[in-house]
């Protein structure tokens, strides 16, 4: 059986320590391992990274991007062959993988953009003969920390951009699907960039905790739940460092009774439960304004959801795999068994799903829920699994109520027609990413991602704009080269 190791300064390394089981969520078999780090071997990476900055910091942006387009071509070769990897340890379907790895991609394609991203300001005459700019210096060794659901998206939101701005990187994976991470990374180093450059330690908390702790650590991008972001994010800044820690999140659609309810509900099916559910912008309650909308959105989500197939990620007509793990499927069972028992009725019921061949893997099928109501605990917490939950509202100011008052702010969208109604909606709704109509509004890759209230902690989003923001450090530069016209005597004021 196969033990995966670490990539540190261009080469695999498998120092002995602990292991820990990767399950086939598909089959519930472990199908390898991967080596969890000790500090000392995270510390050997900072070391590698450390060694690697001043060269690569010099490098010119556009040496810089070039390995950037060649990674670019890579991902593109290697495309099945990381979809594969992605479906036996994430579970996720083929094309859904196919799709995570071009949204991946797209960050990649940004970050061939370096040069003309780290341009900086220019000011010439901002007094008499002197000129003033500011230029984005890279911060030196930068740590990233992903979860599970997007291995191969969300680490690409932080390193192409990262390295591109002249930093080096170490990156912690998820330890649950961590092959086609590593995989990728590989690629990386194939496309010509240095040694040293961009590392991957495998690992769990205490690799995690080396990186918070170790000065040499410059900043932190997190992305995970949103218990261990608060953690992330206060042990970081307390050490001083630069942080962003992305957390989860509860993503409401409201329902106007003006919705084109055919469309609303194939929208729906697709944003609550593509990925099993297991995505950071899932829609996962589905907010209805009057009784008559609630009635007629259950009806045509039941005839919708008849349809759905759940299965391995090998089949590609299947629409959504398993779990992570067999934990998570117990946890996702146990919300449904909550959400019948404080009182909300269970209308499509994905608790014992029949999968052939599938027996011992993960899964849990699509599952509706009306009547719920905001004091129950399906509500409240995250379950990150294929279930709506419907809620009904009286106006849509009451609706609104609901999105602002729940501690995430991830996404959310509104469906109607009217106009005027959505430009209230994006107006005054306290969260991060809207759709108007749009059930999964992520950002392209030259947006920025991010939620608000405890779906993000720190000041920059991720990815975009303010990722070159987030992985550079204003310099701004004033300068006077004094010529005799120029000179003056002391100055002990700012001149009036
Ligand atoms: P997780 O928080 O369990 O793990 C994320 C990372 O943190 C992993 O690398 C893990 O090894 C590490 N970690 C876990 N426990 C730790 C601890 N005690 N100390 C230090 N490090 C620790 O998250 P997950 O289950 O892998 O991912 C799912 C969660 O991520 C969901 O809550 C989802 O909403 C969220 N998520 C958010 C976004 C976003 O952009 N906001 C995107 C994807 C996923």
């Amino acid at each position: 059986m196969k033990t995966l190791g670490h990539l540190i300064n261009g080469n695999i390394d498998h120092s002995e320590g602990r292991t820990q089981d990767i399950f086939n969520p598909s089959t519930g078999e472990v199908g390898g391992q991967v080596r969890l780090a000790s500090k000392s071997t995270v510390e050997e990476a900072i070391a590698a990274a450390e060694a690697a900055f001043p060269a690569w910091r010099n490098t010119p942006p556009i040496k810089r991007a070039r390995v950037m387009f060649r990674f670019k071509q890579l991902l593109e070769e290697h495309a099945d062959e990381i979809a594969r990897l992605i479906g036996q340890e994430h579970g996720k379907i083929c094309h859904d993988a196919l799709g995570e790895l071009q949204r991946g991609i797209e960050n990649v394609e940004y970050a061939c953009g370096a040069p003309e991203l780290l341009k900086g300001e220019h000011s010439r005459n901002t007094g008499p003969g002197i000129d003033s700019w500011s230029e984005f210096q890279p911060l030196g060794v930068v740590a990233g920390i992903t979860p599970f659901n997007f291995p191969a998206m969300v680490p690409l939101w932080m390193y192409p951009m990262a390295i591109a701005c002249g930093n080096t990187f170490i990156l912690k994976p998820s330890e649950r699907d961590p092959t086609s991470t590593l995989f990728i990374a590989e690629l990386l180093m194939e496309a010509g960039l240095p040694p040293g450059v961009m590392n991957v330690v495998n690992g769990d908390k205490e690799a995690v905790d080396t990186l918070l702790d170790d000065p040499r650590i410059q900043a932190v991008s997190f992305v995970g739940s949103t218990p261990i972001a608060e953690y992330i994010y206060g042990r970081a800044a307390a050490n001083g460092k630069r942080c962003q820690a992305l957390g989860g999140a509860k993503n409401h659609a409201i329902v106007m009774p003006d919705a084109d309810m055919e469309y609303v509900a194939n929208s729906l099916n697709g944003a609550a439960f593509g990925s099993s559910g297991e995505r950071c912008m899932a829609l996962s309650v589905a907010v209805a304004v009057g009784d008559d909308a609630a009635d007629k959105l259950i009806a045509q989500m039941k005839q919708q959801m008849e349809g759905l197939k759940v299965g391995a990620y090998s089949n590609k007509d299947n629409d959504f795999g398993p779990l992570i793990t067999g934990a998570h499927r117990d946890k996702v069972v146990g919300y449904i068994d909550s959400a019948e028992q404080q009182g909300a009725k269970v209308v499509v019921d994905g608790r014992n799903p029949q999968v052939a061949g599938g027996e011992n893997g993960f899964f849990v099928g699509g599952t509706l829920i009306d009547g719920v109501t905001s004091d129950m605990t399906c509500y409240q917490e995250e379950i990150f699994g294929p279930v709506l939950l419907v809620m009904r509202a009286e106006s849509m100011d009451a609706a609104m109520k609901l999105i602002n008052d729940h501690e995430y702010g991830n996404g959310t969208c509104i469906y109607t027609r009217d106009g005027e109604a959505a430009r209230y909606f994006s107006d005054h709704i306290q969260v991060g990413m809207v759709g108007i109509n749009v059930p999964l509004p992520v950002p392209v890759a030259y947006h920025s991602f991010g939620g608000w209230k405890r779906s993000l902690f720190g000041d920059l989003s991720a990815y975009g704009p303010d990722a070159v923001r987030f992985y550079t450090r204003r310099k701004t530069i004033t300068q006077r080269w004094p010529s005799a016209g120029l000179r003056e005597g002391a100055q002990f004021a700012f001149p009036a």
